[in-house]
């Protein structure tokens, strides 16, 4: 295909920022901090390696994702705990916040509420940025790994990709079954995976996560929450995610509760105002 005569004048265009976050609600921060400094942790839930846990969140407490035994990476899924309808959009978290997310930056539900529901607090990985390769941690980018893709690109079937564990987990917690519990299943905030795209061929990569025991990412909760954490059969993600070959490690889910009075004058963020009228 031969180029125009004014191919570099078009490709010279300087990009604008598709959604300027200037205008967003900023997140009190420091009301967070001070609610955290205060608080109790309430419960613990262990992921085991190559399954997922499901726990729950009250809004205005927090909870922390921490690497245990060894790199790890985990694949979250949000709901609203009392209404699955309302969950995790990692697509517009993306387009608002970026392909990774860290400290300041919000985890918005779908449409119609397209509301916060949670604000990530604390990432001891925050000092990775974005390496020579393009890479950074927890990605809004990828979806999750999946028996279905693993089927179209090497045959076989494969039982402990996150959509499955994911899917079990959530079918027990609600004691439905797995066939009703799978379409839940959503897009994934990638905690603690490096990830990024190829600058030559736009290409989706992996690898190691820096991620070390001890490390965390800590969330508060905007909204009751029902959570859900997968911790991938890719292990530290650093070859292959649809197999049993992968080192892999527990995940720890942690709840801390504020101080009675520490979130005084503090409410959860109302859903969506737009009229849902789409101009008719
Ligand atoms: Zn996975």
């Amino acid at each position: 295909m031969t180029e125009p005569a004014d191919a570099a004048a078009r490709r010279a265009i300087a990009p604008v920022i598709c959604y300027p976050v200037e205008t967003l609600p900023v997140p009190p921060m420091e009301t967070y901090r001070s609610a955290r400094a205060g608080a109790t942790r309430t419960g613990e839930v262990l992921v085991p390696p190559r399954e997922a846990a499901c726990f729950r969140v009250p809004a205005g407490h927090f909870f922390r994702i921490v690497s245990v035994d060894g790199p790890q990476v985990g694949d979250l899924n949000l709901w609203a705990a009392d209404d699955l309808s309302e969950r995790f959009y990692s697509g517009k978290t993306r387009a608002l916040h970026g392909t990774h997310v860290t400290v300041g930056d919000r985890l918005w539900s779908c449409f119609p509420h397209l509301r916060p529901m949670a604000t990530i607090t604390e990432d001891t990985l925050g000092w990775y940025g974005i390496d020579e390769h393009g890479g950074s941690v927890h990605d809004v980018i990828g979806t999750r790994c999946d028996p279905y893709t693993h089927r179209l690109l090497s045959g076989g079937d494969y039982h402990h990709c996150c959509h499955s564990n994911l899917t079990r987990a959530l079918a027990a917690e609600l004691g439905m079954p797995r066939t009703e519990a799978e379409p839940h299943v959503h897009d994934v905030l990638n905690v603690f995976m490096c990830t990024g795209f190829t600058r030559d061929t736009g290409q989706y990569f992996m690898k190691a996560s820096p991620v070390r025991p001890g490390d965390f990412i800590e969330v508060f909760a905007e909204i009751d929450l029902l959570g859900c954490l997968s911790a991938c059969p890719g292990g530290d993600c650093s070859s292959e995610h649809s197999s049993d070959t992968a080192a892999c490690h527990p995940l720890l889910v942690e709840v801390f509760a504020p101080a009675p009075g520490a979130l005084d004058g503090w409410h959860p963020p109302p859903r969506n105002a737009y009229s849902r009228s789409h101009g008719a």
